[in-house]
This record gives C-alpha cells, sequence and structure tokens, in this order.
C-alpha cells in the first residue's frame, strides 16, 4: 500500500512539472502585424504555445531551452496545394501502371518528411490515389514524421477531364469511372462522389473545373464542369463540413466554379479581370502556385520530359502565371498561398515566396498568406501565428526574410506539435 501511495506521489510531481520547451528567439516574425519582435521566449507546453515572454527567460531544471538567439523565428508554413504522393520526373507517366499502392505509399513518407523539413508544418493535399489518406493518418499516429496533412483524396474530375484517372489510356484500360473513382457527368454524380469522398476519409473536396496541363488529354482551358454540377457538389461538401477548391487554368470554366460557390480558385492562370472582380466579391481566395507554372514552362523545353500534348500545353500556361498573379494581387483579389508541389520536388515549397515578390507581393504579405489566412482558408482557429493557445507549430531561419527572401529556403528549426524535428 505505501509503495502504491509512493508511486502515486511520484507521478502526480512528475505532472506537475511536466516538461516546457523554452525557445529563447533573437527575433519573432509577428504575421499579424507584419512587424519583428526582438528578444523573446516562446514557452511551449504539449502542442500548445503557452506563452510567449519579452526577453530570455530559462525554464526550470527539468524543462528544454533552445538557443535561437540569433535566428529569426516564425509560425510553421501552410501549403495549401501539394500532391504528397508523387513528384514528377521524366519517367513519371509510366508510374500507374508499375508502382504498386505500396510502392506510392513508401515514397510518399519521403516527400513528407521533406516538406516537413523545409519548414511547412502544414499542407493541403489536393489529389492523388487515396493513399494521401492513409498518409495524413500515419503521420497523425506519429508512425510517420510529416506535416499535418489536409486532403482531398482522389480529385473530381468529369469524363476525359483533367483528373479523370484513365486519360490518354488504351480502350481496354480506360473503362468508364465514375462518381467513385472520381469522375462525375451529373448533378446526382456529384453528391455520390462527395459523400464518397467523406466515407473514405477526405477532408476537403477538389474538382478540376477546367483543362490543367499535365493531364494526357488536348485542352488546357476548357471548362469541364457545368454550373449545377457545382453547385451540387459545393452544396453537398458544406453538408458535410468540407470546402471545396477548384483547379482552373481558363477564364469560363473558372467563372463557373466561383459561381458555383468554391472556396478557392487554384493557379488562376487565364484570369480575367471581371473573374477577379467575381473573386473579391464571392470573397473566393486565389491559391497562386507560380513555382508549378515555372517548373512545367522550363521541363517542357526539355525534349522527352513530357509527352508532345503535355509539352504544347505547359509551354502555353506555364509562362503566363506569374504575371496573372501580379494583376491579380493588384485588383486585391484574397490570396493564399500554395505552390503545387509533387509538380516540382518536395521541399522546394519556400521558392514561391520568391515568385511572389518578383510579382509584385511583398514578403510580409505572402507569409501572412502562407500563415494566418491559410490556416483560416482550412477552418483551424489555433494555427499559423506564434500565440498563447496556438498549436506549437515553430519554425527559424537565419535571416530576415524581408531582406534576403532566399532564407525561407533554408529552414533550421522546426517545430510542429511542440516536438522539436530539426535544430
Ligand atoms: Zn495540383
Amino acid at each position: 500500500m505505501k509503495k502504491f501511495l509512493l508511486l502515486i506521489s511520484i507521478f502526480s510531481c512528475l505532472s506537475l512539472a511536466a516538461q516546457k520547451t523554452y525557445l529563447q528567439c533573437g527575433t519573432v516574425i509577428d504575421v499579424s502585424n507584419e512587424k519583428m519582435l526582438s528578444q523573446k521566449t516562446i514557452i511551449v507546453s504539449g502542442n500548445i504555445i503557452e506563452t510567449v515572454e519579452d526577453g530570455f527567460v530559462k525554464g526550470g531544471s527539468n524543462d528544454t531551452v533552445v538557443d535561437l538567439k540569433d535566428k529569426v523565428v516564425l509560425p510553421g508554413l501552410i501549403d495549401m496545394h501539394v500532391h504528397m504522393e508523387s513528384e514528377y520526373n521524366k519517367g513519371s507517366y509510366m508510374k500507374e501502371f508499375t508502382l504498386n499502392e505500396a510502392d506510392v505509399a513508401l515514397e510518399s513518407t519521403v516527400y513528407a518528411k521533406r516538406t516537413l523539413m523545409a519548414g511547412f508544418t502544414t499542407v493541403r493535399d489536393l489529389g492523388g490515389t487515396g493513399v494521401n489518406i492513409s498518409l495524413r493518418n500515419a503521420i497523425n499516429k506519429g508512425l510517420v514524421d510529416g506535416p499535418r496533412i489536409f486532403t482531398s483524396g482522389m480529385a473530381l474530375a468529369t469524363t476525359g477531364g483533367h483528373a479523370d484517372p484513365t486519360n490518354g489510356r488504351r480502350k481496354e484500360l480506360m473503362g468508364d469511372p465514375g462518381p467513385k473513382e472520381g469522375v462525375v457527368n451529373s448533378p446526382e454524380d456529384g453528391k455520390k462522389a462527395v459523400r464518397q469522398r467523406y466515407k473514405n476519409g477526405a477532408d476537403v473536396i477538389k474538382i478540376t473545373a477546367t483543362g490543367g496541363v499535365l493531364s494526357v488529354a488536348k485542352s488546357g482551358h476548357n471548362p469541364q464542369f457545368t454550373l449545377e454540377e457545382i453547385q451540387a457538389i459545393t452544396s453537398t461538401a458544406k453538408n458535410y463540413g468540407m470546402s471545396v477548391a477548384a483547379h482552373a487554368h481558363g477564364d469560363e470554366g473558372m467563372k463557373l466554379a466561383v459561381l458555383g460557390g468554391v472556396n478557392t480558385i487554384e493557379h488562376g492562370s487565364f484570369m480575367s479581370e471581371e473573374t477577379m472582380e467575381l473573386m473579391v466579391k464571392y470573397n473566393c481566395y486565389l491559391i497562386p502556385t507560380i513555382s508549378a507554372g515555372k517548373q512545367v514552362a522550363e521541363k517542357a523545353k526539355q525534349p522527352g520530359f513530357f509527352p508532345p500534348v503535355v509539352a504544347r500545353k505547359a509551354l502555353e500556361i506555364g509562362p503566363i502565371h506569374q504575371s496573372t498573379m501580379a494583376k491579380a494581387y493588384k485588383k486585391g483579389v484574397p490570396m493564399g498561398f500554395g505552390t503545387d508541389a509533387g509538380v516540382f520536388p518536395h521541399g522546394k515549397n519556400a521558392i514561391e515566396f520568391g515568385y511572389l515578390l518578383e510579382a509584385g507581393i511583398p514578403v510580409k504579405e505572402s507569409l501572412k498568406a502562407a500563415t494566418i489566412t491559410n490556416a483560416k482558408l482550412l477552418g483551424i482557429d489555433n494555427l499559423g501565428q506564434l500565440r498563447k493557445g496556438f498549436l506549437a507549430d515553430i519554425i527559424a531561419v537565419n535571416e530576415n526574410p524581408v531582406e534576403n527572401v532566399k532564407t525561407l529556403e533554408e529552414v533550421v528549426f522546426v517545430m510542429k506539435d511542440g516536438k522539436i524535428y530539426k535544430q
């Protein structure tokens, strides 16, 4: 009995003195006020920021102190558009015929870790085979190191549309995929497809409102869903507590998606002024992904990197992307931050900040988009800021990113959910 009581008292003492982490930060970026604060200590308890104190505070003997006195500390970054299952290279189009699901899963763990180590502590995965749902679960269980994932599972397309999984195949391999496989051809199909995604464990719905660059199909522009189909999808998604992201390059399909009630437009390459105004009116957010535009335009110049039908679209759509983003920014279109990583190597996500800067978007604003705005779009109240009660997703870089944006490409410290992954 005595022994038992002693054990209880030891355990209660331990819990009273639960270990905390003290991050002594030379500079902290206050993303909400776009300010640089000097000499702060962020105190982390469990997975939450307990408080942020002035000066360098030391913890007790049980606590961990991390010296970031010569670093610039900011919230973990959020990328609203990645594809964790894959990474494009010259042989990519063969992979669906040669890789088993287990191969895809194992590859995705490598990309997930690389993404986290690059300072992206949260991502939204906008389309894969469904392995992305298992990846999310494995990361949440602590089995795999990676960012916090919000995933769409498989994207939704129309027959022959951008995310139809059997595009470009010979007849016997094409089959006739339906809502379960992500192919929708009526409002009823749209409802079924959304409900199926919900059942499969998706967090968000992705539709391909227009043609796209990397699908083996002729048009990168054409509208692919009717307004009625989009409305059926957005209203059903809303019932299930999910938002809808719409891939769109061409203006007509993009406009339909905005009118149909989607929450974000991905890429937005040929967005007209009229659609920009509509985006403002409907409070629809643009996710830029300039990195993907740059990558496909460059790779398309290498003979044989893409199939000819893809290379042609890449050369047409890739180069216009950045200038459209510049116009949209000037027009006051609400913008989040996203890259389409997977189209280019995972872990290089931060190159987007430099491209946004070239498009006239100040680093302070793109950092706000990649933290506060994206957290809001994901519907997570306590994410994306270094404040009391927020999730302890914290990263550090060597220099002030406002003076040297490239420093964001070399993240030196990563904490996610209170756990240190890189130091
Ligand atoms: Zn994408």
